[in-house]
């Protein structure tokens, strides 16, 4: 297929929805041909290589079953422990295991998959927005994220930081967006934003597309802008760089597209000067097509927000994707962010659907084990059930669990189309940093024994996250006592700072990289007053739970049981910085 050829482009997507059933076939007789005579494969097929053999011995699995033979080849023994293909480099995925970062083994065969679906994921929109290469530029915030080295030499890095790194983002990048590669490295994040905004304004006549890989990144932006608009526009105005980026990089990208530009800079600044903002985005990209970011999911909470700024602008949401695997696309680039759906690739993987219990669903009998309960095939999977994904891949991961819940919503030809539902097991995330109750109990389990010994307790808490300003942050409700006698009035504010620092020290690594990047806020604890609790209980049990099964909530999610336990709060604490 010619990669620019846009009819040959769609015609693949028809293709591949179409003969969705054979080319899952293809997929698992690919990876079983290739991958049943390692280490890990050989223990349940003993070199054998039929579905039917897979389907009953390979067991579902997550992260931490794969792990030992993962960090084996990490610390440099031969990657045919678990895959046959030599591994190139590590995705890091945002989720973490034991505090630490997961690692994803990439191969050359797995990369092609990726640049495929990069290719793909363009055509949907190409069909409602021509084609955005040919019409100008995109004004994209780009973050690369630190790489690390594993001891065996090979490379781990995000998804993105990879794309970044690779040539041939590298070639098209001075063509095809605003921002120079140097803003994108650059270390300090608000320096990178700075300079990535400031490009963007300047060549603001030439964008056409708006976007970033996450909602959130592009709110961070438009946030920023609001507290740095006059700067910015001082800075187009004289044509050089404002003093405090002293990144040597953008220093350098900013000496050869920077001169004065007295008129642009009092066309932003009057469009900036407005009382509203509404529609700011428009206003400012006015060639500006669409916005391109994934609004769905844990980034369905800044939708209403970025509506607000990019008013009339549609909110295109294209993939769905992982570190472990790329899955899915949205055809319909028009659709509400709320009702998007991707249609899943059957090439790209070989994917399998545990069937997860919605609650409105009770005719789904669910087995208290994974492995007792069938897993279903991509085409036989039924419209308006959930199920959490299961991969196997080229690249070394059999029956794994992405750990995502999906609802499936339709059918593409053949292939099933899903809306994401949730994130298994995570109940806070501001920017997919993914943290479990286990993370944050540990974290409160940590912080809760500074006030033990100072004779007091805590005796309920709990969480959730905060987007009313940029970045988002953690808020967590503690409710407190004091022992023999003692009042809560007593506790010195300086330990509840001091617990909140306890508490990111304890949160996991993506977290703390997080902060230290500004991607999210300080951490802050409410203390609330005696029986807030119970009031919120109260409220549950009026809205249907029994008394009986009722669970605290770890993760607030309504905004009245919200307001029960604001309402209450008698104080607030901030952790004073970030914990790196
Ligand atoms: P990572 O492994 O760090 O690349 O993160 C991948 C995860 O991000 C997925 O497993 C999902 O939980 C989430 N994600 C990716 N794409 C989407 C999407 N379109 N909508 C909602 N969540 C998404």
């Amino acid at each position: 297929m010619a990669t620019n050829g846009y009819e040959d482009g769609l015609k693949m997507i028809e293709e591949l929805t179409t003969n969705a059933e054979q080319i899952q076939d293809e997929v698992l007789r690919e990876i079983l041909s290739r991958n049943a005579g390692t280490q890990y494969l050989r223990g349940f097929l003993h070199g054998q290589t039929q579905k039917q053999l897979f389907k009953k011995n390979v067991p579902i699995v997550t992260y931490e079953d794969l792990k030992p033979y993962i960090d084996r080849i990490a610390n440099g023994e031969t990657s045919d422990i678990l895959l046959a293909e030599p591994v190139t480099a590590f995705y890091m995925s945002s989720g973490t295991s034991g505090g630490q970062p997961k690692l994803m083994p990439v191969t050359a065969e797995y990369h092609k998959k990726g640049a495929l679906f990069e290719t793909l994921i363009q055509y949907p929109a190409m069909r409602h927005f021509g084609d955005i290469n040919q019409a100008g530029k995109r004004m994209e915030l780009m973050f690369a994220r630190p790489e690390i080295e594993t001891p065996s030499g090979l490379k781990a890095a995000s998804v993105s930081t990879s794309i970044y790194n690779g040539s041939k983002f590298r070639t098209i990048l001075p063509k095809l967006y605003t921002s120079p590669i140097e803003t994108i490295f650059c270390p300090d994040p608000n320096q990178g934003l700075y300079c990535q905004l400031l490009f963007g304004l300047i060549q603001r006549d030439e964008v056409v597309k708006v976007g970033s890989l996450f909602a959130s990144t592009v709110l961070r932006g438009i946030k920023f802008l609001e507290n740095h608009w006059q700067e910015l526009c001082y800075d187009i105005k004289t044509g050089r760089l404002s003093d405090w980026i002293t990144d040597s990089g953008c220093r350098n990208a900013a000496s050869l597209i920077m001169k004065p530009n007295p008129e642009q800079a009092d066309l932003i600044e009057n469009i900036c000067n407005c009382k509203s903002w509404e529609g700011i985005i428009r206003k400012l990209w006015p060639k500006a097509r669409y916005i391109g970011c994934v609004c769905t999911g844990v980034m369905g909470q800044y939708t209403t927000e970025l509506e607000f700024y990019c008013r009339g602008l549609p909110l295109v949401s294209a993939l769905y994707a992982s570190s472990e695997a790329v899955c899915g696309i949205n055809l319909e680039p028009l659709c509400k962010p709320s009702d998007v759906s991707y249609t899943i690739l059957p090439n790209m993987a070989y994917f399998e659907f545990l069937p997860v219990k919605n609650e409105r669903d009770e005719s789904i009998e669910m087995k208290s084990n994974d492995e007792d309960t069938e897993l279903v095939d991509l085409v036989n999977v039924k419209v308006g059930q959930c199920y959490e994904l299961v991969v196997s891949t080229c690249a070394g991961l059999y029956r794994y669990k992405v750990g995502d819940v999906l609802m499936v919503s339709g059918f593409y030809n053949n292939a099933p189309q899903v809306q994401f539902v949730e994130r298994k097991n995570v109940i806070l995330n501001v920017d997919q940093e993914k943290t479990s109750e286990t993370d944050l109990s540990k974290a409160v389990t940590e912080a809760k024994a500074l006030l033990d010994p100072l004779g007091f307790i805590l005796t309920e808490y709990t969480s959730y996250v905060d987007t009313s300003s940029a970045p988002g942050h953690y808020v967590l409700f503690w409710e407190i006592k004091g022992k023999e006698g003692k009042h809560c009035e007593e506790l010195d504010p300086k330990i509840m700072v001091e617990c909140c620092s306890r508490m990111e020290e304890s949160l996991h690594y993506t977290y703390k990289i997080y902060r230290k990047r500004n991607i999210i806020a300080a951490l802050e604890i409410r203390v609330v007053k005696q029986g807030s609790f119970e009031a919120l209980m109260d409220y549950c049990v009026s809205k249907g739970t029994s008394l009986s099964q009722y669970k605290k909530p770890n993760c607030i999610k309504s905004e009245e049981a919200l307001k029960i336990l604001d309402s209450r709060v008698t104080g607030k604490y901030f952790s004073p910085k970030s914990p790196l």
